[in-house]
């Protein structure tokens, strides 16, 4: 009796304790839709109301959308007393999008001439400042952050590992992985998605097609073993000729707030067309088979990063080693992917607790920024011995363990090294297990700045920059930040 009770009572609880299998399980790998909205117009007061609209559009289905408000914005939406609005709004996911978005300057422009370390600061304080609106009206951080317009910053990244914002969503070439999603600075990234970027026009015609096309693109995804489409629009776009910010603020013109102008609106009709085509959308988005609506603060969830959750095995840094004899880039283990720098960090710990014979069992890795900058003077040629290559791996650990930072130099046997060059040097010795005697320098390139666009005149067409814009010295710090890029892997969902 006793014991049947003990059974009965044990399977009763295990039915109550086991989680219910997710609904993906049994089924096809799910694709996964994120909507977006970038509520930045503060000048036209219509906009609000159209905010209001989409916010409700999404409450209505049970569903949500991600809002990434403008500090502005949503300072103004208090003063105008539109507590309505941000009580829509605040149903769905609230994300951040800068301070004053496109006033002058812009983050582009505020960092193009800083070093490293002066653009995290100068965007942590700048930007600060409408984050804390956004917090203090909505009660919650930002989900996600994306930039202005084209105002990309690679300074950026640090400051939103400050802010506590794990995700990078826009749709911008500054840096991009195969069109999906990937990392970069220890920060999530959805940009530049290929056809996983979607939106329509507001043609009923425009709505068909962008449902066929939603339809081919999910059966790729679903192919592909599951995925996610971003798609973005704009509340004001959904009233206005041109946007609030290219009436006032193109081409680096930044009038006095007295002297800002309404933008063009369109008719009442076609307004009503432009809410009537998104609607349509959302539907057969929301209604499709084996679609899942995520927001941005569900995605991270959604690509968790594998190689802090437990440490690396010897295996792991040969596979590393073997690695970087082809190319200096992100290696991916199986289980994993390590970035580049995570990869030298690797193969340094390991060389650094290889004594004799013994070699470490496991190796733990903390995250760090690519280096702060380039060395003008370093050593090309010339071999050291095994000793000091050790004491130079040890250096670099303690060196990125105190400043959470790759060190722009590693100092060998008194000669400056690049970081490329002690990577590949490291990797050879690791992968030939050949840990005494001479050790010849060898070269390498940092395959990963690929990923990372060269300055070009393209890349900074967005219309409120001044005319001739460009970023060399920044598009520069944004490659040192390739040791940190890897592709995201989205967890099993079946
Ligand atoms: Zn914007």
């Amino acid at each position: 009796m006793k014991t049947s009770y003990r059974l009965i009572t044990g399977v009763f609880l295990w039915t109550l304790l086991s989680p219910a299998l997710p609904p993906a399980a049994q089924a096809e790998p799910t694709v996964y839709v994120t909507f977006w909205f970038d509520t930045e117009d503060y000048i036209l007061p219509q906009a609000d109301d159209a905010a209001k609209r989409l916010a409700e559009m999404f409450t209505k289905r049970g569903v949500q959308g991600t809002f990434k408000m403008v500090g502005e914005k949503a300072r103004v939406l208090e003063e105008r007393g539109r507590d309505d609005v941000i009580l829509a709004l605040s149903k769905n996911d609230i994300a951040y999008h800068s301070t004053w978005h496109s006033a002058h300057p812009t983050p582009s422009e505020y960092c193009r001439d800083l070093s490293w370390q002066e653009g995290v600061s100068e965007f942590i304080r700048r930007e600060g400042v409408g984050l804390e609106t956004v917090r203090r009206i909505f009660g919650v951080n930002g989900s996600c952050y994306g930039q202005p317009g084209g105002s990309w910053t690679p300074q950026s990244y640090a400051a939103l590992r400050s802010f506590g914002i794990p995700l990078y969503l826009d749709v911008t070439s500054h840096v991009n992985l195969n069109d999906r999603p990937f990392w970069y600075c220890g920060v999530l990234n959805i940009l530049e998605m290929g056809d996983c970027v979607m939106r329509t026009g507001w043609k009923d015609e425009e709505v068909k097609q962008a449902c066929a096309k939603f339809d081919r693109v999910s059966q790729k995804l679903v192919q592909a073993g599951g995925g996610i489409v971003s798609i973005y629009y704009h509340p004001c776009e959904f009233l206005h000729r041109q946007f609030w910010d290219g009436v006032n603020f193109s081409y680096g013109a930044n009038p006095p707030r007295s002297e800002w102008k309404l933008p063009p609106t369109k008719s009442p009709e076609e307004q009503e067309q432009a809410f009537k085509a998104f609607e349509t959308f959302l539907d057969y988005i929301a209604h499709h088979a084996g679609v899942r609506l995520v927001t941005a603060r569900q995605i991270p969830t959604l690509y968790p990063d594998r190689v802090y959750s437990g440490p690396l095995t010897p295996k792991d840094v040969q596979a590393i080693a073997e690695a970087f004899g082809k190319r200096l880039s992100y290696v991916d283990l199986g289980t994993r992917i390590v970035s580049a720098g995570e990869g030298l960090l690797a193969l340094a710990q390991f060389v650094a607790q290889s004594e004799g014979e013994h070699r470490p069992d496991k190796i733990e890795l903390e995250f760090a920024y690519g280096p702060a900058s380039a060395p003008q003077r370093f050593l090309r040629e010339g071999s050291f011995r095994w000793e000091a290559i050790r004491q130079g791996a040890q250096e670099l650990i303690d060196i990125t363990h105190q400043t959470k930072q790759m060190p722009t130099v590693i100092w060998v046997a008194g000669q400056p090294l690049r970081p490329e060059d002690f990577a590949v040097t490291l990797a050879a010795a690791v992968a030939a297990d050949r840990f005494a005697g001479e050790v010849p320098l060898r070269q390498g390139e940092l395959e990963a700045k690929k990923f990372v666009a060269n300055d070009a005149p393209g890349l900074w067409g967005w219309v409120i920059f001044p005319k001739g814009f460009n970023a060399p010295h920044m598009m520069e710090l944004a490659k040192l930040q390739a040791w940190t890029i890897k592709p995201a892997v989205l967890r099993k969902t079946n």
